[in-house]
């Protein structure tokens, strides 16, 4: 951002307030004016899902390419079985190649190493929970690098959470980003909580947002990743809460993480997002600890926000699941073009 080079430290901050609370408040007031005036469960998600789609689709059509991806289903988890039925669909509907394969949890492994050696397939996907406990983290190690569209194996976690954003010395190769986090933060920028005038890799800097779930899959990486984008992040699990940050004025370089002492009651009035994961019908955030015009956004399967949210929040999303296969389909074929270009 020219104006942070130009301007004394001084005027320089005062300006960045300005123009965060300005182009903040600014796309955030039409765009609640246009959710408030077309609202309904998906439309939020459809909104931000829909340019992914449609480049997706017009790419794979211009270049007449069919990219292949496997799901590996070995549960009867009902979540688990929409989410494959939903991405059978919209490869559909987008021209990528979509094979269901069912098996037992115990042929799992096997089946996997077949698929990584299998020319044809070019992106590999389980659907979890299969075992339920770490030998789960051990099938996400199982499956190769160069086809894991989800971003979970060992090398795109660790860059992610070292803020390593490139696979190469020459910057060509951006890291695969696990799908469900990397589709709330298209939630979070498309609504305007990311703030486009500031350099990336900033973006959050001034924010402060509180996620309530602290799994290996979505909470921990998510709040690593919008901590290395400046953000200031409570990360909430069963146990405690953590902060995850970047330090003052961003000056470390990747996040840290402190445990804290804190309860949910003092960091909720405080936090623009509040992002909920918890996958039990019982649990509610409490409505009336949130800001008036929080950001909030539910990934459970289960409602996790009271109805009246909705006088609460300027944005609500209720689930991410349909952005999350976009993100999926982009990383493949983004991994598509990395074996053809090392090929
Ligand atoms: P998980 O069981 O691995 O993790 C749950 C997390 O919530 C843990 O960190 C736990 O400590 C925390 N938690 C539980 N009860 C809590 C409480 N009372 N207060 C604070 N924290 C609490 O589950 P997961 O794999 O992260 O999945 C969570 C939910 O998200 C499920 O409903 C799942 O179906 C859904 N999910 C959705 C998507 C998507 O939409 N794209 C993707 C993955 C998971």
């Amino acid at each position: 951002m020219p104006c942070k080079v130009i301007l004394s430290k001084e005027i320089s901050s005062t300006f960045r307030w300005i123009i965060k609370t300005r182009s903040y408040c600014h796309h955030h007031q039409n765009l609640n004016y246009n959710l408030r005036q077309n609202y309904n469960k998906s439309s939020l998600q459809y909104l931000v899902l829909k340019p992914y789609r449609e480049e997706l689709k017009a790419t794979i059509k211009s270049r007449g390419i069919k990219p292949k991806l496997v799901g590996f289903l070995a549960n009867e988890d009902p979540a688990a079985v929409k989410y494959a039925e939903s991405t059978s669909k919209t490869c559909e509907e987008t021209g990528v190649t979509f094979e269901l394969r069912k098996c037992d949890k115990e042929q799992l492994e096997d089946q996997i190493v077949e698929a990584n050696e299998d020319d044809s397939i070019h992106g590999i996907m389980i659907y979890y929970p299969v075992f339920g406990d770490r030998q789960d983290q051990y099938l996400q190690n199982v499956v190769s690098a160069s086809k894991d569209v989800e971003g979970l194996c060992h090398k795109y976690i660790y860059n992610m959470y070292h803020n390593k954003r490139y696979l190469d010395e020459k910057q060509t190769k951006k890291c695969i980003i696990p799908c469900t986090p990397l589709a709330i933060v298209k939630v979070l920028e498309y609504v305007g909580v990311y703030n486009s005038v500031l350099p990336y890799g900033d973006r959050l800097h001034g924010r402060v947002i509180t996620i309530i779930n602290r799994s290996e899959i979505v909470g921990r990486p998510l709040a690593a990743l919008l901590a290395n984008d400046g953000g200031k992040v409570y990360s909430v699990d069963i146990n405690n809460i953590q902060e995850f940050h970047r330090g003052t004025g961003l000056k470390l370089k990747k996040h840290e993480v402190r445990d804290t002492n804190l309860k949910i009651e003092e960091i909720l009035p405080f936090s623009d997002v509040v992002v909920t994961g918890v996958p039990t019908p019982s649990y509610k955030v409490p409505t009336d600890l949130l800001r008036d015009g929080v950001v909030a956004i539910n990934f459970s399967a289960f409602k996790n926000f009271n109805d009246n949210i909705k006088e609460k929040a300027s944005i609500y999303v209720p689930a991410v699941g349909k952005v999350t296969i976009a993100m999926l389909e982009r990383n493949l074929l983004r991994l598509y073009d990395y074996h053809n270009y090392q090929s």
